[in-house]
């Protein structure tokens, strides 16, 4: 990557305060929304940008997060190692819980503070679970000298020999 680490935002801006909310009791919400440039989410996340709308609501059992955020993850290719920006939507609806119970996934903490990191984290983990790719017909790299077939060719495949034999080459060498 060639973005310096400290030009990321940090995920700080994802703790939202509401303290509020949990004293103003049931049936209160509030609305924010997110315009946030290139975020760290945890150190194996980097997003270029997150937008959109939050809604937190007051529960009986917590603090209710529904959202719909445009995302993209700044990785690399999975073949290729070049650098990628993929877009993902995440739809959010996600209970916090509070008072925080023994068991529970996501929970607002004692002091008022709701995480939203370890949930776009998750979400984002799962829209990509497929594979990052630069694109789709991504050529990978050359597993021999490792060259980047998009980028250029090598002469490793002229001197490829049948893989069945490749053993066999193996142990006369
Ligand atoms: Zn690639
Ligand atoms: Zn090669």
């Amino acid at each position: 990557m060639n973005e310096l680490p400290n030009s990321y935002v940090s995920n700080r801006v994802l703790k939202i305060n509401v303290g509020f909310l949990l004293s103003a009791g049931p049936g209160h919400s509030h609305d924010t929304a997110f315009d946030v440039p290139l975020l760290r989410v945890s150190d194996d996340l980097m997003l270029d940008f997150v937008r959109g709308p939050i809604r937190l609501s007051r529960t009986a059992a917590g603090i209710l997060v529904q959202g719909h955020l445009e995302t993209a993850i700044k990785s690399e290719c999975y073949r290729c190692l070049d650098p990628v920006t993929y877009p993902v939507t995440v739809r959010v609806e996600e209970l916090f819980a509070y008072p925080t119970p023994t068991v529970a996934e996501f929970s607002v903490h004692e002091d008022g503070i709701l995480d939203l990191a370890p949930l776009l984290r998750a979400e984002v983990l799962i829209a990509s679970s497929s594979g990052l790719l630069c694109r789709p017909d991504c050529k990978g790299l050359c597993p021999n000298c490792g060259a980047n077939w998009n980028h250029t060719t090598c002469t490793c495949a002229m001197d490829d020999i049948d893989p069945r034999l490749a053993g066999l080459k193996k142990f006369l060498e």
